[in-house]
């Protein structure tokens, strides 16, 4: 009887083996090839050793609105990294919804200084602190023609003017990942390299746009190479360093006649803008079919039911090729084989990731605190304050005590 009991236990725990084996088998992994969704869901979709995926989470222009925030392209790769191409105003929120834990979102590469291209560098700066990122955010971008118009100039003075906000978080959380490290780079300097490591090369070349201290990147990694223009008039650099690539992003400005109709600039500012310090989509064909990428990407224009046939027809009048005229969300998944253009589904209640490193309690006595004049006028609810910290120690099986 005691064996015919075993040998039912025996059978019992081999046949559990089998499910979760099957089960742990038959998880959900990456939708690949045919079977890729045609919608992308963040999160829930894990590339490919040898995959690039490239996400728009700003192609608008340098005006806030909705449904475009201005210049941010994030980049992920195979072998897990990240890296992220402008954090133009807006693209803070975008970001977000890709459900990335912060930690992983620690290298930004910066084009130029136009808000437009950094405005959300706070958002990512201090909101990434507040969104459980640890790690410090780490920098690049050009030095200009004098030290005042050089990145390291900026993100200097940028994080003087929030020093209320980051002495007041001090002791409150915890605040390792306000430490920024800031690289920059002589924006003169031609396909030199700004970033190596993990079998990722990025490389910057000057770009002309606003003022000497633009520059355009391309990234290399695994036979892959995206090139980004961030903002600039057709170049010659561009036109050498960018040629084949497999994903090339070039700003795409609204043209002289949108600006005028739309944006109601007088025709002065308008082809002035349009076509001088940025590039009209008429100059933006030409670029591509000089370089001729495997996927052309056009940004920076406001991409409505009304100006994108304007857009394309301006560009399809010299280019042919393979083309993206990009909105917030569009997403391209690359591979040597294939690239797939699809838009991210996005949650719009998305709440922040978990560290993946581990967010520690802060250290209360670092706090700078208040004046007596402002302290003694709080008043306590004692024992409403007493009920909540004795609810949270009972359910989370926390031992924190009520401040006196
Ligand atoms: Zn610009
Ligand atoms: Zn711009």
């Amino acid at each position: 009887m005691k064996k015919t009991i075993l040998a039912f236990a025996a059978g019992f725990l081999v046949a559990i083996g089998l499910v979760v084996f099957l089960a742990l088998k038959e998880a959900p992994s990456t939708p690949k090839g045919d079977k890729m969704m045609d919608v992308y869901y963040p999160g829930t979709e894990e590339l490919a050793p040898n995959e690039m995926r490239v996400v728009a989470l700003g192609t608008g222009m340098p005006n806030a609105r909705p449904k475009q925030a201005a210049t941010c392209f994030l980049v992920e790769l195979g072998n897990g990294d990240k890296f992220l191409f402008d954090i133009g105003t807006g693209s803070a929120e975008r970001l977000s919804a890709m459900k990335i834990p912060m930690d992983y979102l620690d290298k930004l590469f910066i084009g130029h200084l136009h808000s437009d291209h950094i405005g959300d560098l706070d958002a990512l700066w201090i909101g990434g602190v507040v969104g459980n990122r640890v790690t410090p955010l780490r920098v690049w971008g050009p030095s200009g023609a004098e030290d005042k118009y050089g990145t390291k100039y900026m993100a200097e003075h940028l994080q003087k003017a929030y020093t209320w906000d980051v002495d007041g978080r001090v002791g409150n959380t915890d605040t390792r990942g306000l430490s920024m490290e800031v690289t920059e780079f002589n924006y003169k300097q031609v396909n030199e390299i700004v970033y190596q490591e993990n079998g990722v090369t990025i490389r910057s070349f000057p770009a002309i746009h606003a003022l000497d201290g633009s520059i355009s990147y391309t990234l290399e990694w695994n036979g892959l190479k995206f090139a980004f223009s961030s903002d600039t008039y057709p170049n010659k650099w561009w036109m050498e360093y960018t040629k084949n690539s497999d994903i090339a992003i070039h700003e795409c400005f609204a043209s002289p006649k949108i600006l005028i109709e739309k944006q109601k600039f007088p025709p002065q500012t308008a082809l002035n803008v349009g076509t001088q310090v940025h590039t009209s989509p008429a100059q933006f064909g030409k670029v591509m079919a000089e370089i001729n990428p495997r996927m052309a990407v056009a940004y920076h224009f406001f991409n409505d039911y009304d100006t994108q046939p304007l857009v394309l027809q301006d560009i399809r009048e010299t280019y042919d090729g393979a083309m993206s005229l990009a909105i917030d969300y569009m997403v391209w998944n690359v591979t040597k084989e294939k690239i797939t253009t699809r838009m991210a589904a996005i949650d719009e209640d998305i709440w922040p990731q978990p560290s993946v490193l581990g967010v520690k309690p802060p250290d209360q006595s670092k706090r700078i605190g208040f004046s007596k004049y402002i302290w003694d006028a709080r008043v306590n609810y004692s024992e409403v304050l007493k009920k909540i910290y004795d609810d949270i120690n009972n359910e989370y099986g926390s031992n924190v005590e009520l401040p006196k």
